[in-house]
Protein backbone atom coordinates (compact mmCIF):
# COMPACT_ATOMS: atom_id res chain seq x y z
CA UNK A 1 0.00 0.00 0.00
CA UNK A 2 1.27 3.31 -0.79
CA UNK A 3 2.17 6.19 1.11
CA UNK A 4 2.62 8.68 -0.46
CA UNK A 5 0.39 9.00 -3.39
CA UNK A 6 -3.33 9.55 -2.38
CA UNK A 7 -5.36 6.69 -2.16
CA UNK A 8 -7.63 7.85 -5.04
CA UNK A 9 -4.64 7.84 -7.31
CA UNK A 10 -3.70 4.59 -6.62
CA UNK A 11 -7.47 3.47 -7.25
CA UNK A 12 -7.18 5.23 -10.48
CA UNK A 13 -3.80 3.73 -11.22
CA UNK A 14 -5.11 0.41 -10.91
CA UNK A 15 -8.40 1.19 -13.09
CA UNK A 16 -6.28 2.47 -15.94
CA UNK A 17 -3.65 -0.88 -15.53
CA UNK A 18 -5.45 -2.36 -18.82
CA UNK A 19 -4.40 0.46 -20.91
CA UNK A 20 -1.44 1.25 -19.88
CA UNK A 21 -0.43 -2.50 -19.52
CA UNK A 22 -1.12 -2.50 -23.71
CA UNK A 23 0.85 0.49 -24.32
CA UNK A 24 3.62 -0.86 -22.18
CA UNK A 25 3.38 -4.38 -24.13
CA UNK A 26 3.12 -2.39 -27.24
CA UNK A 27 6.50 -0.63 -26.53
CA UNK A 28 8.07 -3.85 -25.91
CA UNK A 29 7.18 -5.66 -28.66
CA UNK A 30 8.05 -2.74 -31.03
CA UNK A 31 11.88 -3.06 -28.97
CA UNK A 32 11.65 -6.47 -29.59
CA UNK A 33 10.70 -7.16 -33.40
CA UNK A 34 10.74 -3.98 -34.91
CA UNK A 35 7.63 -0.94 -35.36
CA UNK A 36 6.78 -3.26 -38.87
CA UNK A 37 6.40 -5.94 -37.30
CA UNK A 38 3.75 -4.84 -34.80
CA UNK A 39 0.14 -4.41 -35.64
CA UNK A 40 -0.92 -1.47 -33.62
CA UNK A 41 -4.19 -0.13 -33.39
CA UNK A 42 -4.00 0.71 -30.08
CA UNK A 43 -3.79 4.39 -29.92
CA UNK A 44 -6.01 6.66 -30.97
CA UNK A 45 -3.57 9.38 -32.16
CA UNK A 46 -4.57 11.08 -34.87
CA UNK A 47 -2.16 10.79 -36.93
CA UNK A 48 -3.05 12.91 -40.71
CA UNK A 49 -1.41 16.54 -40.59
CA UNK A 50 -3.14 19.79 -40.02
CA UNK A 51 -3.94 21.58 -43.03
CA UNK A 52 -0.96 23.14 -44.92
CA UNK A 53 -2.20 26.38 -44.02
CA UNK A 54 -1.46 25.82 -40.75
CA UNK A 55 1.92 25.94 -40.75
CA UNK A 56 1.88 29.43 -42.87
CA UNK A 57 -0.51 30.96 -40.27
CA UNK A 58 1.55 29.89 -37.32
CA UNK A 59 4.11 32.05 -39.57
CA UNK A 60 2.50 35.00 -39.87
CA UNK A 61 1.54 35.35 -36.31
CA UNK A 62 4.74 34.82 -35.18
CA UNK A 63 6.34 36.88 -37.65
CA UNK A 64 4.24 39.72 -37.60
CA UNK A 65 6.52 41.59 -35.36
CA UNK A 66 3.52 41.54 -32.52
CA UNK A 67 4.67 42.38 -28.82
CA UNK A 68 3.34 41.14 -26.02
CA UNK A 69 2.08 37.39 -28.12
CA UNK A 70 2.96 35.74 -24.94
CA UNK A 71 1.64 36.62 -22.26
CA UNK A 72 -1.03 36.22 -20.12
CA UNK A 73 -4.22 36.64 -21.40
CA UNK A 74 -7.96 37.00 -20.40
CA UNK A 75 -8.87 32.96 -18.77
CA UNK A 76 -11.63 32.97 -20.70
CA UNK A 77 -9.66 33.37 -24.25
CA UNK A 78 -9.14 36.26 -26.52
CA UNK A 79 -11.79 38.27 -27.13
CA UNK A 80 -11.77 38.20 -31.27
CA UNK A 81 -11.16 34.50 -31.03
CA UNK A 82 -14.34 34.08 -28.98
CA UNK A 83 -16.20 36.09 -31.06
CA UNK A 84 -15.01 34.13 -34.28
CA UNK A 85 -16.47 30.96 -32.66
CA UNK A 86 -19.43 32.32 -31.12
CA UNK A 87 -19.92 33.68 -35.25
CA UNK A 88 -19.44 30.39 -36.60
CA UNK A 89 -21.41 28.73 -34.36
CA UNK A 90 -24.58 31.20 -34.80
CA UNK A 91 -24.16 30.42 -38.40
CA UNK A 92 -23.89 26.66 -37.71
CA UNK A 93 -26.93 26.73 -35.33
CA UNK A 94 -29.27 29.63 -35.92
CA UNK A 95 -28.82 31.01 -32.46
CA UNK A 96 -27.54 34.18 -31.19
CA UNK A 97 -24.28 32.76 -29.53
CA UNK A 98 -21.86 36.22 -28.35
CA UNK A 99 -18.30 35.83 -27.08
CA UNK A 100 -19.87 35.71 -22.95
CA UNK A 101 -21.02 31.75 -24.39
CA UNK A 102 -17.69 30.63 -25.12
CA UNK A 103 -15.22 29.50 -23.19
CA UNK A 104 -11.38 28.32 -24.68
CA UNK A 105 -9.97 25.34 -23.19
CA UNK A 106 -7.13 23.38 -23.32
CA UNK A 107 -8.69 20.82 -25.88
CA UNK A 108 -12.00 18.45 -25.13
CA UNK A 109 -10.04 16.86 -21.83
CA UNK A 110 -9.60 20.27 -20.10
CA UNK A 111 -12.98 21.52 -21.21
CA UNK A 112 -14.93 19.05 -19.80
CA UNK A 113 -13.13 19.02 -16.86
CA UNK A 114 -14.13 22.84 -16.48
CA UNK A 115 -17.26 22.32 -17.47
CA UNK A 116 -17.51 19.49 -14.73
CA UNK A 117 -15.91 21.28 -12.24
CA UNK A 118 -18.39 24.13 -12.65
CA UNK A 119 -21.79 21.89 -12.31
CA UNK A 120 -21.05 19.15 -9.88
CA UNK A 121 -21.77 18.78 -6.24
CA UNK A 122 -20.03 16.19 -4.37
CA UNK A 123 -21.93 12.76 -5.05
CA UNK A 124 -23.70 14.14 -7.87
CA UNK A 125 -23.77 11.74 -10.81
CA UNK A 126 -22.95 12.32 -14.35
CA UNK A 127 -24.74 9.69 -16.96
CA UNK A 128 -23.37 8.63 -20.21
CA UNK A 129 -24.32 5.85 -22.68
CA UNK A 130 -21.55 2.89 -22.87
CA UNK A 131 -19.56 2.30 -24.73
CA UNK A 132 -17.87 5.51 -23.75
CA UNK A 133 -14.31 7.57 -23.57
CA UNK A 134 -13.25 6.12 -20.51
CA UNK A 135 -11.30 8.80 -19.33
CA UNK A 136 -14.89 10.30 -18.42
CA UNK A 137 -14.73 8.15 -15.09
CA UNK A 138 -11.50 10.07 -14.32
CA UNK A 139 -12.87 13.51 -15.21
CA UNK A 140 -16.39 13.45 -13.18
CA UNK A 141 -14.31 11.53 -10.26
CA UNK A 142 -11.84 15.28 -10.31
CA UNK A 143 -14.78 16.86 -9.18
CA UNK A 144 -16.39 14.94 -6.80
CA UNK A 145 -18.98 13.12 -8.97
CA UNK A 146 -19.39 9.60 -10.10
CA UNK A 147 -19.69 8.45 -14.49
CA UNK A 148 -22.71 6.51 -14.15
CA UNK A 149 -23.46 4.66 -17.20
CA UNK A 150 -26.45 3.01 -19.02
CA UNK A 151 -26.29 0.71 -22.38
CA UNK A 152 -26.90 1.62 -25.87
CA UNK A 153 -28.89 -0.51 -28.19
CA UNK A 154 -27.66 -2.90 -30.40
CA UNK A 155 -26.25 -0.52 -32.83
CA UNK A 156 -24.99 1.34 -30.20
CA UNK A 157 -27.49 4.39 -31.02
CA UNK A 158 -29.26 5.91 -27.39
CA UNK A 159 -31.65 3.67 -25.42
CA UNK A 160 -33.71 6.30 -23.90
CA UNK A 161 -35.50 3.67 -21.67
CA UNK A 162 -32.02 2.44 -20.30
CA UNK A 163 -31.15 6.27 -19.93
CA UNK A 164 -34.27 6.77 -18.20
CA UNK A 165 -33.92 3.33 -15.73
CA UNK A 166 -30.77 5.00 -14.76
CA UNK A 167 -31.50 8.82 -13.70
CA UNK A 168 -31.91 10.03 -10.09
CA UNK A 169 -31.75 12.73 -8.05
CA UNK A 170 -28.24 13.43 -8.05
CA UNK A 171 -27.65 12.89 -11.99
CA UNK A 172 -26.72 16.60 -12.38
CA UNK A 173 -25.35 16.05 -16.29
CA UNK A 174 -26.00 13.68 -19.19
CA UNK A 175 -22.66 13.23 -21.33
CA UNK A 176 -22.76 12.14 -24.94
CA UNK A 177 -20.21 11.65 -27.26
CA UNK A 178 -21.06 11.39 -31.32
CA UNK A 179 -19.30 10.99 -33.62
CA UNK A 180 -18.46 8.52 -30.85
CA UNK A 181 -15.63 6.77 -29.88
CA UNK A 182 -15.15 3.88 -29.34
CA UNK A 183 -18.11 2.61 -32.12
CA UNK A 184 -17.82 5.86 -34.45
CA UNK A 185 -21.60 6.01 -34.47
CA UNK A 186 -23.23 9.10 -35.48
CA UNK A 187 -27.01 9.87 -33.69
CA UNK A 188 -28.95 10.82 -35.88
CA UNK A 189 -31.31 14.23 -35.47
CA UNK A 190 -34.63 12.46 -34.40
CA UNK A 191 -32.56 10.33 -31.58
CA UNK A 192 -31.27 13.51 -30.53
CA UNK A 193 -34.96 15.22 -31.08
CA UNK A 194 -36.24 12.71 -28.21
CA UNK A 195 -33.41 12.26 -25.93
CA UNK A 196 -34.35 16.19 -26.01
CA UNK A 197 -37.28 15.51 -25.05
CA UNK A 198 -36.90 12.76 -22.67
CA UNK A 199 -34.44 15.12 -20.97
CA UNK A 200 -37.17 17.61 -20.45
CA UNK A 201 -39.49 15.12 -19.00
CA UNK A 202 -36.31 13.54 -16.63
CA UNK A 203 -35.45 16.99 -15.30
CA UNK A 204 -39.15 18.24 -14.22
CA UNK A 205 -39.21 14.80 -12.69
CA UNK A 206 -36.31 15.30 -10.38
CA UNK A 207 -36.79 19.54 -10.21
CA UNK A 208 -34.43 21.16 -12.16
CA UNK A 209 -32.77 21.08 -15.46
CA UNK A 210 -30.23 18.31 -15.99
CA UNK A 211 -27.23 19.89 -18.25
CA UNK A 212 -26.65 17.88 -21.57
CA UNK A 213 -23.19 18.03 -22.07
CA UNK A 214 -21.95 17.17 -25.94
CA UNK A 215 -18.70 16.15 -26.41
CA UNK A 216 -17.72 16.60 -29.95
CA UNK A 217 -14.45 16.51 -30.79
CA UNK A 218 -14.98 14.17 -33.59
CA UNK A 219 -17.81 16.39 -35.48
CA UNK A 220 -15.92 17.15 -38.62
CA UNK A 221 -14.80 13.62 -39.05
CA UNK A 222 -18.15 11.70 -40.56
CA UNK A 223 -18.18 9.75 -43.65
CA UNK A 224 -20.24 9.31 -46.67
CA UNK A 225 -21.55 12.68 -47.10
CA UNK A 226 -23.44 12.71 -43.98
CA UNK A 227 -23.74 15.80 -41.74
CA UNK A 228 -23.36 15.31 -37.98
CA UNK A 229 -26.49 17.02 -36.92
CA UNK A 230 -26.81 19.96 -34.37
CA UNK A 231 -27.65 19.35 -30.42
CA UNK A 232 -28.14 23.13 -29.41
CA UNK A 233 -31.55 24.00 -31.15
CA UNK A 234 -33.03 21.02 -29.77
CA UNK A 235 -32.47 21.63 -26.08
CA UNK A 236 -31.64 25.03 -24.31
CA UNK A 237 -30.16 23.19 -21.21
CA UNK A 238 -26.77 22.21 -23.36
CA UNK A 239 -23.23 22.86 -23.43
CA UNK A 240 -21.11 21.84 -25.92
CA UNK A 241 -17.59 21.00 -25.61
CA UNK A 242 -15.16 20.24 -28.62
CA UNK A 243 -11.62 20.45 -29.62
CA UNK A 244 -9.40 20.43 -32.77
CA UNK A 245 -7.79 17.84 -31.90
CA UNK A 246 -8.95 15.17 -34.54
CA UNK A 247 -10.68 17.94 -37.17
CA UNK A 248 -7.23 19.71 -37.39
CA UNK A 249 -4.76 17.50 -36.48
CA UNK A 250 -3.38 19.64 -33.50
CA UNK A 251 -4.06 17.09 -30.34
CA UNK A 252 -0.79 18.16 -28.78
CA UNK A 253 -1.58 21.64 -29.29
CA UNK A 254 -4.47 21.27 -26.64
CA UNK A 255 -6.87 24.02 -28.16
CA UNK A 256 -10.64 23.27 -27.68
CA UNK A 257 -13.47 25.59 -26.18
CA UNK A 258 -16.88 25.27 -24.13
CA UNK A 259 -20.16 26.39 -25.43
CA UNK A 260 -23.16 27.14 -23.12
CA UNK A 261 -26.55 27.36 -25.32
CA UNK A 262 -27.85 31.46 -25.08
CA UNK A 263 -30.82 29.91 -23.22
CA UNK A 264 -29.24 27.65 -21.09
CA UNK A 265 -30.66 28.00 -17.32
CA UNK A 266 -28.27 30.59 -14.93
CA UNK A 267 -26.70 30.97 -18.74
CA UNK A 268 -24.37 34.10 -17.91
CA UNK A 269 -23.40 32.81 -14.02
CA UNK A 270 -22.65 29.51 -15.79
CA UNK A 271 -19.90 31.48 -18.55
CA UNK A 272 -18.16 33.31 -15.23
CA UNK A 273 -18.31 29.74 -13.38
CA UNK A 274 -16.69 27.88 -16.61
CA UNK A 275 -13.94 30.88 -16.88
CA UNK A 276 -13.03 30.62 -12.95
CA UNK A 277 -12.91 27.00 -13.40
CA UNK A 278 -10.45 27.36 -16.23
CA UNK A 279 -7.96 29.83 -13.74
CA UNK A 280 -8.57 27.59 -10.86
CA UNK A 281 -7.94 24.12 -12.42
CA UNK A 282 -4.63 25.48 -13.51
CA UNK A 283 -5.23 25.93 -17.01
CA UNK A 284 -5.25 29.57 -16.85
CA UNK A 285 -5.97 30.00 -20.59
CA UNK A 286 -5.84 27.76 -23.48
CA UNK A 287 -2.60 28.67 -25.80
CA UNK A 288 -3.00 31.63 -27.15
CA UNK A 289 -0.98 30.98 -30.35
CA UNK A 290 -3.33 28.05 -30.89
CA UNK A 291 -6.57 30.27 -30.53
CA UNK A 292 -4.68 33.30 -33.10
CA UNK A 293 -4.69 30.20 -35.32
CA UNK A 294 -7.99 29.31 -35.18
CA UNK A 295 -9.31 32.09 -37.09
CA UNK A 296 -6.91 31.45 -40.05
CA UNK A 297 -8.14 27.89 -40.34
CA UNK A 298 -11.66 28.88 -41.03
CA UNK A 299 -13.34 26.24 -42.70
CA UNK A 300 -10.18 23.84 -43.06
CA UNK A 301 -9.98 20.31 -41.66
CA UNK A 302 -7.75 17.02 -42.22
CA UNK A 303 -8.66 15.48 -45.14
CA UNK A 304 -11.17 13.23 -43.64
CA UNK A 305 -11.52 11.05 -47.32
CA UNK A 306 -8.02 9.47 -45.45
CA UNK A 307 -9.79 8.64 -42.34
CA UNK A 308 -13.00 7.33 -44.26
CA UNK A 309 -10.62 5.23 -47.34
CA UNK A 310 -9.33 3.62 -44.02
CA UNK A 311 -12.80 2.67 -42.23
CA UNK A 312 -13.66 1.43 -46.42
CA UNK A 313 -11.02 -1.37 -46.38
CA UNK A 314 -10.84 -2.76 -42.71
CA UNK A 315 -14.48 -2.98 -42.51
CA UNK A 316 -15.43 -4.76 -45.38
CA UNK A 317 -12.32 -7.21 -44.93
CA UNK A 318 -13.45 -7.75 -41.46
CA UNK A 319 -16.57 -8.34 -42.12
CA UNK A 320 -15.66 -10.90 -45.01
CA UNK A 321 -13.79 -12.97 -42.65
CA UNK A 322 -16.59 -13.25 -40.56
CA UNK A 323 -16.22 -10.51 -37.77
CA UNK A 324 -19.35 -8.85 -36.61
CA UNK A 325 -19.40 -5.18 -36.61
CA UNK A 326 -21.19 -1.92 -36.61
CA UNK A 327 -20.36 0.50 -39.61
CA UNK A 328 -18.64 3.49 -37.91
CA UNK A 329 -19.78 6.88 -39.84
CA UNK A 330 -17.48 8.84 -37.84
CA UNK A 331 -14.37 8.93 -36.35
CA UNK A 332 -11.76 6.69 -36.66
CA UNK A 333 -12.59 3.71 -35.03
CA UNK A 334 -14.21 0.38 -35.44
CA UNK A 335 -15.67 -1.62 -32.81
CA UNK A 336 -16.58 -5.57 -33.30
CA UNK A 337 -17.88 -8.02 -31.28
CA UNK A 338 -15.30 -10.28 -29.72
CA UNK A 339 -15.53 -13.83 -31.46
CA UNK A 340 -15.05 -15.17 -27.68
CA UNK A 341 -17.18 -13.75 -25.36
CA UNK A 342 -14.05 -12.68 -22.97
CA UNK A 343 -12.73 -9.40 -24.94
CA UNK A 344 -9.70 -9.43 -22.59
CA UNK A 345 -8.44 -13.02 -23.31
CA UNK A 346 -9.58 -12.47 -26.94
CA UNK A 347 -7.24 -8.93 -27.03
CA UNK A 348 -4.55 -11.46 -24.96
CA UNK A 349 -4.45 -13.86 -27.59
CA UNK A 350 -4.37 -11.28 -30.46
CA UNK A 351 -0.89 -9.48 -28.64
CA UNK A 352 0.29 -13.22 -29.00
CA UNK A 353 0.59 -12.66 -32.52
CA UNK A 354 1.94 -8.61 -32.11
CA UNK A 355 -1.85 -7.33 -32.89
CA UNK A 356 -2.23 -4.94 -30.47
CA UNK A 357 -6.66 -4.08 -29.99
CA UNK A 358 -7.82 -2.66 -26.71
CA UNK A 359 -10.87 -4.88 -25.26
CA UNK A 360 -14.12 -3.17 -24.59
CA UNK A 361 -14.05 -3.72 -21.26
CA UNK A 362 -12.14 -0.68 -21.33
CA UNK A 363 -14.64 1.47 -22.71
CA UNK A 364 -17.53 -0.47 -20.75
CA UNK A 365 -18.23 -2.31 -23.46
CA UNK A 366 -17.09 -6.13 -22.72
CA UNK A 367 -17.64 -8.41 -25.69
CA UNK A 368 -16.52 -5.86 -27.98
CA UNK A 369 -12.62 -4.49 -28.91
CA UNK A 370 -11.55 -1.48 -30.37
CA UNK A 371 -9.25 -0.78 -33.38
CA UNK A 372 -7.95 2.74 -33.81
CA UNK A 373 -7.54 3.35 -37.40
CA UNK A 374 -5.15 5.90 -37.05
CA UNK A 375 -2.23 3.94 -39.11
CA UNK A 376 -1.16 3.98 -42.62
CA UNK A 377 -2.61 1.55 -45.34
CA UNK A 378 0.16 -0.48 -45.27
CA UNK A 379 -0.44 -0.96 -41.98
CA UNK A 380 -3.65 -2.58 -43.02
CA UNK A 381 -2.28 -4.69 -45.04
CA UNK A 382 -0.07 -6.22 -43.09
CA UNK A 383 -2.56 -6.62 -39.92
CA UNK A 384 -5.65 -8.53 -42.11
CA UNK A 385 -4.00 -12.15 -42.20
CA UNK A 386 -3.48 -11.74 -38.87
CA UNK A 387 -6.92 -10.82 -37.79
CA UNK A 388 -7.95 -13.90 -39.80
CA UNK A 389 -5.29 -15.89 -37.67
CA UNK A 390 -6.71 -14.79 -34.61
CA UNK A 391 -10.36 -15.33 -35.32
CA UNK A 392 -9.39 -18.94 -36.33
CA UNK A 393 -7.34 -19.38 -33.13
CA UNK A 394 -10.67 -17.99 -31.26
CA UNK A 395 -12.95 -20.04 -33.22
CA UNK A 396 -10.91 -22.91 -32.15
N1 LIG B 1 -13.57 13.03 -25.91
C1 LIG B 1 -13.40 11.94 -26.66
C2 LIG B 1 -14.59 11.12 -26.99
C3 LIG B 1 -12.12 11.55 -27.11
O1 LIG B 1 -11.98 10.45 -27.84
C4 LIG B 1 -11.03 12.35 -26.75
C5 LIG B 1 -9.67 11.97 -27.16
O2 LIG B 1 -9.40 10.93 -27.70
C6 LIG B 1 -11.25 13.50 -25.98
C7 LIG B 1 -12.52 13.80 -25.57
C8 LIG B 1 -10.15 14.40 -25.56
O3 LIG B 1 -9.54 14.98 -26.64
P1 LIG B 1 -8.73 16.33 -26.54
O4 LIG B 1 -8.57 16.63 -25.09
O5 LIG B 1 -7.45 16.07 -27.22
O6 LIG B 1 -9.55 17.33 -27.23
Amino acid sequence: MTQIVSEAMARSMEASSLIRAMFEEGARLRAEHGAENVHDFSLGNPMLEPPARFREAVAEILGGGGVGLHRYIPNAGLPEVRRYVADTLSAETGLAFGPAHITMACGAGGGLNTVLKALLNPGDEVLSPAPYFVEYDFYAANHGGKLVHAPTDAAFQLDLAALDAAVTERTRAVLVNSPNNPTGVVYPEASLRALADWLRRASERIGRPIILISDEPYRRIAFDGIQVPQIFPLYEHTIVVTSHSKDLGLAAERIGYVAVHPEAAEGALLGDVLVLANRILGFVNAPALMQRVLPLLAGESVDVARYQALRDKMLPALLEMGYECVRPQGAFYLFPRSPIPDDMAFCRLAQEERLLIVPGAAFRGPGFFRIALCVEEAVIDRALPVFERVLAQARG
